[in-house]
């Protein structure tokens, strides 16, 4: 469920019309919903607490990846979510957006030492080692530091899922994680050195997943794990269990609802007594935004191919060409028009800034406003300035109120980032610098 629904035939996010964001802050725009982030939230912790393996227990740490908007997060963190991040920079702005370190999950493939003792000196609650060779540069930069840090093994449990082949991260091939067997044997070893202290397991086994099947799989593959390990004497206090659960991006998708996801998490762990951590991005964060556009014009060709071209591209919502995604895209004005088929497309130089090809929308001109939905996840935290567009701006909704959370650059915001080398124009960058 959200918050953007047509009144009066004109498209809103909560109680803001969308065009009066539109003519304020100009398009392409992304706005996000609070009500629709707090909803989603709560929807999944009280789903949580409501299993009794789990109350009292469990972190729900937003996959700052999926949007690293200092608001969104600081939304999300007054509810009392924590973050799970993979980059120094995504831990600098949970901390920013108020979220305490202790709440902080430190994940990621290749952690470099910089990060790592940022980290450490950060007090995160938790670090999820990904390899033997991540596991020494830790324990190394643990005793230089002389910080004790908790930490998780990532492991692959060989079982892969989610909605497309480059969003699966828990199959075998996958760089993702430890196997199961050289899991075990690194806790061991973790456990016997006094630089880190291993606390348990983690895993994520893919994104846009819209199936139990093979979650349930991979938690029963932790809580095996766990059980050995105890056998062997060691302490297993926390199971993170990573993210993933799919959003209904197109009618007909039916993704699991957040109650029969945490009813058979709540089986999968009962008996265990371990905490728990979850790691959802895109469930809590899709369907709470849009990406709001403008109609260039409309390029009718001989063939009767008609092209909307859009004032939104690629480099602003790059998952229609990075993952062949679907989004939903919908006029702000509802007028009820005869419907055509259109390929729908951004400006910028690429055969791969096509949104959607042979889509049936309401008549539209230019001038128009659309909206992309399920916009809030992986879009503005992927957008770039390829071609040369500014940055997309992002703007908050709550209740009738609205705020530019991150401001579209200006022209001379953009080209002050660079400096054209002294020796190309000498004469120009004296003067200017
Ligand atoms: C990307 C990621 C997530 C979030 O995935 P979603 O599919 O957006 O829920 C969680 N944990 C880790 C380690 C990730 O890399």
């Amino acid at each position: 469920m959200d918050h953007f629904q047509y009144i009066d035939g004109d498209l809103h996010a909560e109680a803001v019309p969308l065009a009066d964001i539109a003519r304020t802050v100009g398009t392409p725009t992304y706005v996000y919903s609070t009500a629709t982030l707090t909803r989603h939230y709560r929807v999944l912790s009280g789903a949580i607490e409501a299993q009794a393996s789990l109350a009292g227990r469990s972190l729900v740490a937003f996959a700052v990846k999926a949007n690293s908007n200092l608001s969104v997060l600081a939304t999300l963190g007054r509810l009392g979510a924590g973050a799970d991040t993979v980059s120094e920079g995504e831990i600098r702005r949970a901390l920013a957006a108020g979220i305490p370190a202790d709440r902080i999950i430190f994940s990621g493939v290749g952690k470099t030492d910089a990060e790592l003792a940022f980290a450490l000196r950060t007090g995160v609650r938790q670090v999820n080692i990904e390899s033997a060779p991540e596991l020494d540069r830790l324990e190394r930069i643990a005793t230089a530091t002389g910080i004790r840090p908790d930490i998780s093994i990532r492991v692959n449990p060989g079982v892969g899922a989610g909605g497309h082949a480059k969003i699966t991260t828990g199959g075998g091939g996958d760089k993702f994680g430890v196997p199961v067997d050289e899991a075990l044997s690194l806790y061991a070893r973790a456990a016997t050195n006094r630089q880190v202290r291993p606390v348990g397991l983690a895993c994520h086994i893919g994104s846009q997943i819209l199936d139990l099947a093979p979650l349930r799989d991979a938690f029963g593959v932790l809580a095996d794990m766990t059980r050995r390990l105890r056998a062997d004497g060691h302490t297993v206090g926390v199971l993170d269990l990573g993210g993933g659960l799919g959003v209904p991006y197109e009618p007909g998708l039916t993704p699991p609802d957040p109650a029969t996801y945490a009813a058979m998490v709540g089986e999968a762990m009962a008996g265990l007594d371990v905490d728990t951590v979850f790691e959802p991005g895109r469930l809590l964060v899709a369907n709470a935004g849009v990406l709001l556009a403008r109609v260039i014009h409309v390029n009718e060709r001989p063939d009767g191919r008609r092209f909307l071209v859009l004032d939104a591209a690629m480099n602003d919502l790059m998952r229609p060409a990075l993952y062949d995604a679907f989004h939903p895209l919908v006029p702000v004005r509802d007028e009820g028009r005869t419907e055509e088929r259109y390929d729908v497309v951004g400006p910028v130089c690429e055969t791969g800034d096509t949104f959607a090809r042979d889509r049936l929308l309401p008549l539209l001109a230019a001038g128009d406003l659309v909206a992309f939905k399920g916009a809030g996840a992986y879009g503005a935290a992927m957008a770039s300035e390829y071609n040369s567009r500014p940055l997309v701006p992002e703007v908050l909704v709550d209740g009738d109120r609205f705020a530019v959370v991150r401001p579209r650059p200006d022209y001379a915001a953009l080209l002050a980032r660079e400096t054209v080398a002294p020796w190309l124009d000498p004469d120009q960058t004296s003067k200017t610098r």
